[in-house]
């Protein structure tokens, strides 16, 4: 891997040496598991899924690509964790879900295949890279005119850094400590104007909230700590 490559050499490592509880509905990722019906169903507001090539950026260990896979998607699921695409393969196996894994980064498959893919979905993962910019540029890239790009990421608001990593990293322990650092937050207006800089056009994006009492998720006007995006590039 190239030192100019748009990766944190430390986060890669910090999933992958979690890879192996990666499907463990109650482990560490239960977030993932949990919120991944709903990101589909907000997905499925805009694009219908049935043999519609699809690209999942940063897939992890696939639990959204298998999702999608199983509404009968065409699924690749790209990230730079070699032992995440290794589990996300073997549990493809296990599940007998077809989705494909490749280790490549998004700026090196939308070189070599640009204006390819149906839509795109990159969830969570904006957060974890050095320039998000580039990721959403390699995105837009990637996708076919007419087709959607969604995205999912936190907020750089002060109540994101209560709940999303005081709360569920330390009080709750929803999430490991140090899943997330605060600085790399992204504004929905700064996802906004990179995803215009890229020549995508906003067509909705919604809130994905957490109610401690019922311990469920669900989808809301509240984008202030984790929210969806979707971006349409246009014909
Ligand atoms: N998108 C998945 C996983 C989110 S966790 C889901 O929501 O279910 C963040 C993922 O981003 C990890 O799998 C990590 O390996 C990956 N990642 C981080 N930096 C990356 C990069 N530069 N290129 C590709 N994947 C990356």
């Amino acid at each position: 891997m190239s030192a100019t490559e748009n990766v944190h050499l430390h986060e890669i490592n910090k999933f992958g040496s979690q890879a192996e509880r990666w499907w463990d509905k109650n482990g560490e990722f239960k977030t993932l598991h949990d919120v991944n019906p709903l990101r589909i169903s907000f997905i499925q507001q805009f694009i219908q899924l049935q043999e519609q090539k699809i690209v999942d950026v940063g897939c992890g260990g696939g639990i959204l690509t298998e999702g999608l896979a199983k509404k009968g998607a065409i699924m690749l699921g790209i990230d730079l964790s070699e032992d995440l695409i290794d589990i996300a393969d073997l549990h493809g196996l296990e599940s007998g879900v077809d989705a494909h894994y490749k280790k490549i980064s998004a700026e090196a498959l939308a070189e070599a295949e640009p204006a390819s893919f149906d839509h795109v979905v990159c969830m969570e993962m904006l957060e974890h890279v050095p320039d998000p910019g580039s990721i959403i540029a390699a995105c837009a890239k990637m996708v076919k005119p007419g087709g959607y790009v969604f995205f999912s990421t936190l907020n750089r608001k002060p109540k994101a850094y209560l709940l999303a990593i005081v709360a569920a990293e330390h009080i709750l322990k929803m999430l490991p400590a140090g899943t997330h650092d605060y600085k790399t937050f992204i504004k929905p207006s700064e996802l906004s104007q990179s995803a215009r800089d890229a020549g995508l056009e906003l067509r909705g994006m919604t809130g994905i909230q957490y109610n401690p009492l019922t311990q469920a998720f669900s989808l809301g006007d509240d984008i202030d700590i984790n929210y969806i995006a979707a971006f349409q590039r246009p014909e």
